[in-house]
This record gives C-alpha cells, structure tokens and sequence, in this order.
C-alpha cells in the first residue's frame, strides 16, 4: 500500500500570523499551557502539557548526553532553588541585576528602555540590509557585499547613526545615569508601539529578582530570594565538586533547573517567562588559557545546535561589543525566531570574578593547587547558559510546517528530530475488532519498554494519522488483517508520508535507525 503524497508547502502564513498559528497549536495539541487558565492565567508563565513535558525532557536529556555523558571532565549537580542570600550579594545580583524601565503615559505600558533603544537600532540595520539586497540583485555575480558595506555612503550614514546611538545610550545606562537613558529615547523620537505617542515617564530601575521569607516567626524570618539563574548554585559548589570528585583543570560543572526573574516586559510565549529553565556549564580553566577555551564553547555549543538538523542559516553568532563588568568575552548564540533573531544562548568568559567574589564575601579560600604549575590560582571561568525553553520554542517553532498536499488536503505536520519527538511510534489497529487491537497491544507492549509509544484505535486512520503529524511522532505502525495472516504491519514515515509493509521484527531497530540519524 503506497500513496501518492509528495507535499509541498502551501504559503506559510506571515510571521505574525505564523507565530500565533504555533502557540495556538502548541495549545491544541498539549505541548504548552498559560498556567492557571482557568483563573485567566498568570502572565509569563506556562505549563508544559503532556506533549510538551515530554519534548522538554528530550531536549534537557539530549543536552545532559552532549554536555556531561559525552565529556569526561564535565560533571552534572543539582543545587538548591533558594541559596544563602549573601550569594546574591557576592554575585552582584542584589545591586545590580537591575532593569531600567519606562512607561508609556498614554498608553499604560511598560517598556524595557534599553530594549527600545535595541529595536529602534534594528530598525536602522534592516534598512542597511535592504539597501545591500537591492544592490545584490542590480549587480548581480559582480556583487562585492564587503565592499559595498564599506563604501556605499547610505551604509555608512546609518552605521555611523548606529554607533552614534550605542556610544550615547550604553555609557548612560552603564553609569546608572536613567535622565541621560530618556534623553536617548526622547532624541530617537521613539514612539509606544500601541499608542504611536512619545509621552514617556522617567526612567527608573527595577530589581529583577524575587524574594520570599524563610522562617516561620517574623523575627527569626529573612529575606531569601529565587535563584534568577541556576550558575551560582555551581560556583558555591566549586569547592565540593573539585575535591570531591577530585577533578584537574580543565573542568567543568553542568547544571539544568528552574530559574526566575520578575521581567518587567513578559510578552512572546515562552520566549521570555517569569519562571523558566537554564542548562549552565561552567568551565572552570587555567588563568590565561580562557580565551582560547571560549573560542573553543562558541564552537562546539554552534556544532550541538547543528547537529539537531535545523538549517544553519537559522542561527548566527552576536559578539557583545559591551561586556558585563566581570566578562572579558561574551557572545550570544541568536535563533531566527518568527519575529527576529534573538539570544538563545549566552556563552560568557567571566574571569575569575564569581569565585573571587565568593572568596571574599565567605572569607573562604576557593582556590586550585594546578600541579603541573605548582601554583595556587582562582581558576578562570567560562560559560554557557542556555534557556531550556528558548530551546523548546526554537525547536517547536522551526519544525512547524503547513503543508497543501497533492491531493488538495492540508495537514499540519511538526517536523521534529525525531529523538525528540514527545511519541516515537503510534501503534494504530485499523479497525477495533477482529483481534486487531491485541495484535496492536502486542506490539505496544514489546516496544514501549524503549520508546515513548501511543496506542490509539479511535477514529479513522486518516485523522490518526494527522493527529500524530501534527505531535510530530516520526512513525505510525499500522496493524490490519494481513498482520494476523503473516506479522506484517504497515509503517508510515511521517515527513515522506511513505508506508512501507514490514515484518514486525523489524520494527525495532527501523526506530532505533531513525533516532540515530
Ligand atoms: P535577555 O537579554 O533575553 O533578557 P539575558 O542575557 O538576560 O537574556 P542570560 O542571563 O544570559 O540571559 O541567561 C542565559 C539564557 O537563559 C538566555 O540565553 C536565555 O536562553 C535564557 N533566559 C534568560 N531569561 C529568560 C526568560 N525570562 N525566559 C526564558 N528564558 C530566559
């Protein structure tokens, strides 16, 4: 049985609309939930359904294999939600980790102010990019993009806007000086994107961090705070980690967990959540040899992305040109999500700063004996931090696909890796009768001990076959009568469509080959 069904794609739907189509979808199909729905929801954060939990695991699971399974100087912990709160001293976060806000006085809305200032920048970038696609295609082969870049005087006219802007805006912000901040905004003439007015408020600074009391009696009680992210819990472990396991430099400490952050602009899904998921490593190297180890992470986090098959063209490298005042290195890893190239990944040389700081703040000595040296040194760090659920939203929104078929039927197909698909096979009897469904159950019970399997027996086999498109499950085996005659069954890939007729012991190792590639 083979059918005829080369897809081609139907006209995607603009970005916008695209976006909305996948969180609609990721609704309807119990990938991802606004926690407490039913109380009309609490804004920026989500629940992960029954698909979504198990999309999320694989992908937390696939980074576990790369980062700690795969690299024998890499170890995985699992620290503590709530931390010292002198922590939060130690690091900075408790002075710094700050916010500048500003509110539209017309239109009620609350804006990040250096956001603002990002995306009027972008604006300008786009109109360089188009002046260079225009000149791409009037000059065709002879077209010289360096060149062009370099001399074209409209280039150059918004490139020195570009950094006029950012030598204004990101002094100001770093010196903490918020009238300065507003006077960018108030000069670029930005406007509120839903009033169109530029009645801005002062700027003011907003603490991101939440806190909470520990303690039962109010005067044995302290303030404590919710981690806003999961690498502290590594470098207070520093100590631990590096005796215990006895590990030599160079080595690193991996950690996946929930991190939180009040963000003061919560808008685009999962994209930017008040509660949220980290996968940090943090790799501890010898003072001096940590520009070469962060060029060596900017590498292999870009080759584990590619290694997921989404094309290539999707993701770009962002040098900071501003580093954090304990970096000396930093770069962002941008996804090209439907409504633009954002940080998916951070990956940072930090110094010795975090464990220095530890140092100080505890009075104790975090320091490493390097034998080969025979010298004691704060080990250097370098990071990478990646949001597990930018991770989802990445993954779920490049494997989303609207397809016209052949025969004029639509589907919506989620083309996911197939290891990390939430179902690896459905097992569907085509009918609910005739010993159809204990042969399926058969098979059912020989392959779930291996795979995340899904018996289904309602509906036709058509909309079954749909429904698993659309969860992105990579094969649907088929049982019908001929499967009672000779243990063959049919089994349908889910990007070609294709069924082929198989002996059930083939099943097997067909999904154990297809999670490999
Ligand atoms: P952004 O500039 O987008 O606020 P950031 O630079 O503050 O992010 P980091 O502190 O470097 O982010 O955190 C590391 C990673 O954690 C980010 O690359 C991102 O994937 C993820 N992340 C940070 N904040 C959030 C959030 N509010 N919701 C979801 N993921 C987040």
């Amino acid at each position: 049985m083979e059918l005829k069904t080369k897809a081609y794609f139907c006209h995607m739907a603009n970005n916008e609309d695209l976006f909305k189509n996948i969180i609609a979808h990721a609704k309807e199909y119990g990938f991802v939930f606004q926690s407490s729905e039913l109380y009309d929801g609490l804004s920026a954060v989500y629940d992960y359904g029954q698909n979504g939990a198990e999309l999320k695991r694989n992908i937390r699971e696939y980074w576990w294999k790369s980062m700690v399974q795969f690299n024998d100087n890499i170890v995985g912990i699992d620290s503590a939600i709530f931390m010292h709160p002198t922590v939060w001293k130690a690091s900075g976060h408790v002075d710094a980790f700050n916010d500048p806000l500003i509110d539209n006085k017309d239109s009620k809305k609350r804006y990040r102010a250096d956001v603002l200032v990002e995306d009027h920048i972008a604006k300008i970038e786009g109109k360089i990019n188009k002046e260079v696609e225009k000149a791409a295609k009037r000059f065709g082969d002879a077209f010289d993009e360096k060149q062009f870049r370099e001399t074209n005087p409209r280039v150059l006219e918004n490139l020195a806007k570009i950094e006029d802007i950012r030598n204004r805006f990101f002094p100001a912000l770093e010196a903490g000086d918020l009238e300065a901040v507003r006077q960018v905004i108030i000069d670029l003439e930005i406007v509120c994107p839903v009033s169109g007015s530029r009645n801005w408020t002062d700027v003011r600074q907003f603490n991101l961090m939440f806190s909470t009391n520990m303690g039962s009696l109010s005067e044995d009680s302290s303030v404590i705070y919710l981690r806003p992210e999961t690498a502290q819990g590594i470098f207070v472990n520093y100590l631990n980690v590096q005796k215990t396991g006895r590990m030599k430099i160079p080595f690193g400490i991996a950690q996946v967990g929930k991190a939180f952050r009040n963000e003061i602009v919560a808008r685009q899904f999962i994209f930017r959540m008040r509660e949220f998921e980290q996968m940090e490593m943090q790799y501890f190297v010898r003072p001096g040899t940590e520009m070469q180890w962060y060029e060596h992470w900017k590498e292999t986090r870009m080759k584990w992305h590619l290694s997921l098959g989404i094309p290539a063209s999707k993701y770009r490298f962002h040098d900071h040109d501003k580093l954090a005042h304990y970096a000396n290195a930093a770069a962002d890893i941008e996804f090209d999500f439907s409504f633009g190239f954002k940080e998916l990944e951070g990956i940072h040389s930090r110094t010795d700063f975090d464990l220095n700081r530890h140092q100080e703040f505890s009075g104790r000595k975090i320091q490493y004996f390097d034998p080969e040296l025979n010298e004691s040194y704060v080990p250097y760090v370098v990071e990478t931090s990646i949001g597990l659920d930018r991770m989802f939203l990445a993954i779920l929104s490049s494997s989303y696909k609207e397809e016209k078929l052949e025969d004029g039927s639509e589907r919506v197909v989620m083309n996911l890796p197939a290891m990390l698909a939430p179902c690896k096979a459905a097992i569907l009897p085509l009918m609910a009768k005739d010993g159809l469904p204990e042969k399926a159950r058969e098979i059912m019970d020989f392959l779930k001990s291996d795979y995340m399997c899904q018996y289904e027996e309602k509906d036709s086999i058509g909309k079954r076959y749909r429904r698993h498109d659309a969860i992105g499950t990579p094969y649907c085996i088929t049982v019908d009568h001929q499967t009672l005659e000779d243990n063959t069954v049919t089994i349908r890939d889910r990007d070609t469509m294709k069924q082929d007729r198989v002996n059930i012991d083939r099943l097997e190792s067909i999904i154990r080959e297809k999670l490999r590639s």
